[in-house]
């Protein structure tokens, strides 16, 4: 990948370290990349993190699991998968972070997920440290029994690495709350404990949060509602992009509406639907929910003027505010381009390192407000702390509660970025803000941990 602005000298013998101990793992690269480019104003005001060694140990897991899960599928025939587990980083408290299925899972794609999850919960100001897994297992296509059989061999292996107090693996790609029922079931059986908080993201009936399942796409707006009011707008009357249509994209649509917006254009990994009246929710979750469910049918349901696009970028519908919330590097230089000259102000990432690094430098330079996943979608991660927390004592909060918790930790994520920027000399940068406070909050507690 092309970096035109080199990384500050501090750090740049850490980023060859990075690449050298952890070949070919791209992703994981950019995710660490990202965060050291924000680093050379910290290093310089505190000497003790390098004389500690924080960055460099930063960068390396405290744990690295990679373990085999065999299945049998329909027809008998025994099938294969790798599973993976990487605890990261557990200086502020148990690993967490999500588990995806998804055939392009491989070790790069956990530990940039891992990397990038530190910081994030970190941001959250709440006592989680950063994990993440997952497995190469493909969900498309594949029975119900299917999907059982595969979850429980996975769970057969990680339950001896997780705990309440060690390791709380919750959903992402490929991952919903029927996956964290089978995996929380199979891990009860197994231990024969009734572990609440071993697993977040469970249905309401066992043991799981109000708001879960809604937290990550209505933080995510919750964030840009809080960048609209930095500069005194809000989203009324606002058109919006988001991309993707799985939990993140659905919960960002409905909370976009909610607050008067109007979202025009969604999608898959088959293309984009492009409904000028604004997404139809009912309908979208109607078909989706289904076997096989595609945005394609919302296009042949609805009929008329709404298309459905399979051969072009979804970034090419003009747009007020674009919400990547679908997969890593989905918004690349061109789609940038596009949403400039469409007009765009502010593109906030839903989803996991959405935007390629060129796209974010372009749209930096055209004065779009760019703001981090790490902090935008960090509803999800926070939700999950507030279910472990209810889990803990034994109590269940009311949606409405909830929903006040999230929304407020989501204004002080927004507030904490703007105010370290200011702090460091970089006013009204999402990216420096993010990164510095989330690095800072787990630096400190590694310092104070001694050299472990
Ligand atoms: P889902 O599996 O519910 O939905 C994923 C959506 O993205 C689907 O529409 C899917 O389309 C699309 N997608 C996935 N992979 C690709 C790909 N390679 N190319 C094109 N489209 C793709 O996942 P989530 O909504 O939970 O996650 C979306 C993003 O948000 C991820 O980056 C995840 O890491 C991040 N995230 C999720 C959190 C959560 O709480 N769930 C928390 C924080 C971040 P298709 O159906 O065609 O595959």
């Amino acid at each position: 990948m092309h970096h035109p602005h080199p990384l500050p000298d501090a750090v740049a013998p850490i980023f060859e370290e990075v690449i050298r101990r952890n070949p070919g793992e791209s992703e994981f690269h950019q995710a660490v990349r990202e965060v050291l480019e924000s680093l050379g104003p910290v290093v310089a005001k505190h000497p003790e993190y390098a004389d500690s060694a924080i960055i460099r140990r930063l960068c390396e897991p405290e744990r690295q699991i990679i373990f085999r899960v065999p299945w049998t599928d329909d027809s008998g025939r025994v099938q294969l998968n790798r599973g993976f587990r990487v605890e990261f980083n557990s200086a502020l408290g148990p690993f967490k972070g999500g588990l995806r299925f998804h055939p392009s899972v491989y070790l790069g794609i956990v530990k940039f997920l891992g990397f990038e999850q530190i910081f994030k919960n970190s941001l959250t100001g709440l006592p989680i440290g950063g994990g993440k897994g997952g497995s190469d297992f493909d969900p498309k296509g594949r029975s119900n029994g299917e999907v059982m059989r595969f979850t429980q061999s996975f769970m057969t292996e990680l339950y001896r690495h997780i705990g309440e107090y060690t390791d709380v693996p919750a959903g992402d790609i490929g991952v919903g709350s029927r996956e964290i029922g089978y995996m929380f079931g199979q891990y009860k059986r197994i231990t024969n404990r009734y572990e609440s908080g071993v697993l977040t993201g469970k249905g309401l009936t066992w043991g799981g949060s109000q708001v879960r399942t809604e937290a990550t796409g209505y933080g995510t707006v919750f964030f840009v509602q809080e960048m609209l009011a930095a500069t005194g707008g809000s989203f009324a009357g606002r058109r919006v992009v988001v991309s993707g249509s799985g939990n993140v994209a659905r919960y960002a649509i409905e909370k976009v509406h909610e607050l008067g917006g109007t979202v025009v254009a969604c999608s898959d990994s088959g293309g984009y639907v492009w409904d000028e009246a604004g997404i139809d929710l009912p309908l979208l979750a109607q078909i989706k929910s289904g076997p096989g469910g595609r945005v394609a049918d919302y296009a042949a349901a609805k009929g008329g003027a709404v298309r459905h696009i399979s051969d072009g970028s979804i970034w090419d519908v003009t747009c007020d505010v674009a919400l990547p919330c679908a997969t890593q590097n989905e918004l690349d230089a061109e789609g940038a381009a596009a949403l400039i000259r469409g007009g765009c102000t502010i593109v906030a990432e839903g989803a996991n390192m959405p935007t390629t690094p060129g796209a974010i430098r372009a749209l930096r330079e055209a004065g779009v407000r760019f703001a981090p996943g790490k902090a935008v979608n960090a509803g999800g991660v926070a939700t999950s702390a507030l279910e472990m927390q209810q889990n803990a004592s034994r109590d269940s909060w009311s949606f409405e509660h909830t929903e006040e918790r999230l929304q407020e930790i989501m204004r002080q994520i927004h507030d904490r970025c703007l105010e370290t920027a200011d702090e460091y000399g970089a006013p009204g940068d999402y990216v420096a803000g993010a990164n510095i406070a989330g690095f800072t909050r787990v630096a400190d507690a590694m310092l104070a941990l001694g050299l472990v």
